[in-house]
């Protein structure tokens, strides 16, 4: 018998418009700045929780560039985190702090966040899942062998390559899509 190496499935989760309120300014979102303004959406942790009933490992991969920036202070981000590792529904927090013009291979549409993941936890990105309200997190995630949803806020930018994408109105719907996906014996 050949020992089969164990492998899972992931959805991960873009932080800012899928799992916390963005502050929208001129119809284009921004990242929070301060623990104070960092707001769930209700209900994420229904939709966290029904991810983690259907087997999946829960990963949050965020492009923070306003700590690289000097916009945001580092502690203030960490809090965020810290709240978000509290509900005990996420498995892991990624994030890429670097500024824009550091042309590091964290940020999205780089895929290292995706791939260090990946080989951490054993993940299998063919059934695994990106979820996300930006172009970048989009194409990360098709570039990482990962199923792209693009939850869909209407933000003025370009959208032109996501015609082909599974699209969410939020996260509830999008964890239904994935659920929904599942051979019907797997799903809970
Ligand atoms: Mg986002
Ligand atoms: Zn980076």
């Amino acid at each position: 018998m050949v020992n089969m190496p164990m492998d899972f499935s992931a959805v991960f989760l873009d932080r800012d418009g899928v799992i916390n309120k963005p502050i929208i300014i001129n119809d284009k979102p921004y990242a929070p700045k301060t623990y104070n303004e960092f707001k769930l959406y209700p209900g994420i942790c229904k939709s966290l929780k029904a991810l983690k009933n259907n087997g999946f490992l829960t990963i949050v991969v965020t492009n923070q560039p306003d700590i690289g920036n000097g916009i945001t202070q580092l502690y203030e981000v960490q809090l965020m985190h810290e709240r978000l590792m509290k509900t005990n529904l996420i498995d892991e927090i990624y994030m890429c702090s670097h500024s824009q013009r550091e042309q590091c291979s964290c940020r999205k549409p780089g895929i290292k966040m995706l791939t260090d993941a990946k080989k951490k936890f054993n993940i299998n990105m063919s059934n695994s899942w990106l979820i996300g309200d930006r172009w970048s997190d989009v194409s990360a995630a098709r570039s990482a062998g990962l199923t792209p949803i693009f939850v869909d806020h209407g933000y003025a930018e370009t959208k032109s390559k996501l015609q082909t994408c599974i699209n969410a109105k939020n996260l509830k719907s999008a964890v239904k899509k994935i659920v929904a996906s599942l051979p019907i014996y797997n799903q809970s």
